[in-house]
């Protein structure tokens, strides 16, 4: 929504909050199959995208959710080699996978190839590594594309998505987590966006119980900040399959042989503190 005075606001009907941005001009839009897609020149933010009304990302602050999307997922696996994204079409949690030396090979699975193409234009320092060998570009649906993955196969299924409306619904099922336990290697590990804790507690739940009910052993939500998302404040929920969660490797976090602007070891670790409201909600499955 665009007002006269050149903001660009979200609002969450639901919290009776909204959230603006000051834009200069409108860069881009269009209608795809499966969404629109804007894109704005903001006074502070640098370019924003917007996905069907929704603030997918800023040039300023999109490192917060790219990097707690990708580094404590891999960081808390042993040796992940194998790693597939599923959404994350604007590539910068691509970029962040991609970081990681030991990583082998990585499947980026979005359904919607004009987002890599929108972000190719006017967010250029996500796509970077695009060209990189080990990174295989898809554009297809991730549900199917997971239901179809070979058994056993990924040792990592990072879920970029947008909200759990519209194509991404069924990416918060039971049916696609029992999907994605089938496709991960033992040990493997799962992360997937899962909105605020402040305003969607309910679908946060949902997921964890999905998960649960998928086969999933263990869940672990991390909190961190997101300015230009509802509330300012989002998780992402990590599911391991055959084991608990366990620790993470925090001398090879120390020792990372690349450069992050928001995480770190004491980052992870302040991410996986529990509020009481949480805990009391998810009582043993969120420790
Ligand atoms: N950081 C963002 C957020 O939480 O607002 C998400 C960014 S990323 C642009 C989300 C991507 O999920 C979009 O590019 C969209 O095309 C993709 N997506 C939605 N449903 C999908 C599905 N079923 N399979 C693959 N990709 C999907």
């Amino acid at each position: 929504m665009l007002d006269e005075k050149d903001w660009f606001t979200e609002v969450v009907d639901t919290a009776g909050s909204a959230f603006s941005l000051r834009i200069r001009r409108k860069l881009h839009a269009e209608q795809t199959p499966y969404q629109s897609i804007a894109v704005y020149e903001t006074e502070h933010f640098g370019n924003l995208m917007v996905i069907d009304g929704f603030t997918m990302l800023s040039s300023r602050e999109n490192f917060l959710y790219h990097e707690m999307l990708a580094h404590p997922v891999l960081f808390t696996h042993p040796a992940p080699r194998r790693v597939c994204i599923i959404g994350g079409g604007d590539c910068g949690t691509l970029r962040e996978v991609l970081k990681h030396p030991d990583v082998d090979q990585v499947w980026q699975v979005d359904i919607d190839e004009r987002v890599t193409r929108v972000a190719e234009r006017f967010f250029p320092e996500l796509t970077e590594s695009n060209a990189d060998p080990r990174a295989q570009l898809l554009f297809d649906d991730g549900i199917r594309w997971i239901r179809d993955a070979e058994p056993a196969s990924l040792d990592i299924i990072i879920i970029d998505s947008t909200d759990p409306v519209g194509p991404a619904e069924g990416l918060f099922t039971a049916d696609f987590y029992r999907n994605c336990m089938a496709a991960l290697t033992e040990g493997g590990l799962l992360v997937q966006q899962s909105e605020s804790p402040l305003y969607h507690m309910d679908i946060i739940a949902g997921m964890v119980s999905d998960l649960k009910e998928a086969g999933f052993s263990d869940t672990r939500t991390l909190f961190f900040p997101q300015a230009i998302y509802p509330s300012g404040w989002w998780s992402a929920t990590m599911a391991r399959k055959d084991r608990a969660i366990g620790d993470f490797r925090r001398a090879d976090v120390d020792a990372r042989p690349f450069e992050t602007r928001y995480y770190n070891a004491d980052i992870h670790a302040g991410a996986l503190a529990q509020p009481e409201f949480f805990r009391r909600r998810l009582g043993g499955s969120a420790r």
